[in-house]
């Protein structure tokens, strides 16, 4: 049975931040509900009020901002259906388009935000790694005013994490460099029967400059509580031309990764596997030029 709360269904973000600072007791923000209804009707969490952030206007956009190199800003009320459908975000975040496409079902594509991917902040969340790997910034605001920080920082410790009443109001993704080129892609290896839970997921962005690389990003997501990323293979790949051999080396230290993060865990055996098809499929993805072809069963595997 739904425990008993109460529901305040604010139409503007000025009506919502009245009603943060108004009403007492335990307050939860409600977006797609497709985390919270679950954890509320199991007992997982409680709450005297929900708000539905669902009918805010000013959290649904996503446009790009010419400051600086150029931002694609993705209000937080964006459902992944939208995300994953949008060209502005194809065109300058693919991968984060291509995790919007294959989370979830489509029933929950349809409901579920990029907000409350994060919020839930779940080790999962396939939102995660492609905006750690975009280096993508998140605007939270809340009784103490605005921030603006590294979606990674939020993730990584619980100083950064969000705190009570705290909404998240937009994400940020930067643009290359003019000049550059710029490449990412997404891959999961999920399941069918608990689309939750993605057993590993990687997503990548490299920039490059006459084949050259210039930048190399890299998050694993789903093997601890926030994505990995790869630094020594970043840095040491970085002013390299691309080269074929690099995919065996990505799907090396990739094991390595995955040896290093979950040692002894009873899905060790099956991930160190899983991630070497991973390590095949987004080099395929990200150098289509190289000629290989993508090794386990493409973007679309669950
Ligand atoms: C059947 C099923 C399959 C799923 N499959 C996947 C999957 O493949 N990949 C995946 O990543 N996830 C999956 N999920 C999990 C879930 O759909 C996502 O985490 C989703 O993005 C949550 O967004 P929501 O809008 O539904 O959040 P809600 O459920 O409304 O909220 C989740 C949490 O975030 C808070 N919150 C929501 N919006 C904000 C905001 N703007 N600011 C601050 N706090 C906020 C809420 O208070 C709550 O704590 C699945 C869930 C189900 C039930």
């Amino acid at each position: 049975m739904m425990p008993e709360f109460q529901v305040s269904c604010p139409q503007s973000l000025a009506e919502l931040g009245a009603e943060v600072s108004r009403l007492e007791g335990e307050v939860l923000f409600l977006s797609g509900g497709t985390d919270l209804i679950l954890e509320l009707r199991s007992g997982q969490r409680r709450a005297d009020w929900l708000i539905d952030i669902s009918q805010v206007p000013e959290l649904q956009y996503i446009k790009v901002e010419s400051r600086l190199n150029g931002l694609l800003k993705i209000g937080s009320g964006v459902t992944f259906t939208q995300l994953s459908s949008n060209a502005l975000v194809w065109e300058n975040a693919q991968c984060l388009a291509q995790a919007g496409k294959q989370m979830g079902s489509t029933q929950i594509r349809n409901r579920a935000t990029l907000g409350g991917n994060i919020a839930s902040a779940s080790p999962a969340g396939d939102s995660l790694p492609a905006l750690v790997a975009l280096e993508a910034e998140v605007t939270v605001e809340g009784p103490g005013g605005a921030r603006t920080l590294a979606v990674a920082e939020m993730l990584a410790d619980t100083e950064n994490a969000l705190k009570a009443r705290e909404l998240v109001t937009e994400i940020a993704v930067p643009f290359a460099e003019p000049r550059v080129e710029r490449r990412s892609a997404f891959v999961k290896i999920g399941s069918r029967t608990q689309v939750s839970i993605a057993r590993l997921s990687l997503a990548a962005v490299v920039e490059l400059e006459n084949g050259i690389i210039r930048k190399l990003r890299l998050a694993v997501g789903a093997l601890g509580k926030a994505p990995l990323r790869l630094e020594n293979l970043e840095r040491d790949w970085n002013g390299q031309p691309v080269r074929p051999e690099m995919a065996a080396e990505l799907a090396q230290r990739l094991t390595e990764t995955v040896d290093k993060a979950i040692p002894g865990r009873q899905s060790q055996a099956y991930k160190r596997q899983a991630v070497q098809a991973l390590a095949y499929d987004i080099f395929a993805e990200l150098f289509p030029e190289q000629g290989l072809s993508q090794g386990g069963g493409g973007n679309d595997r669950r």
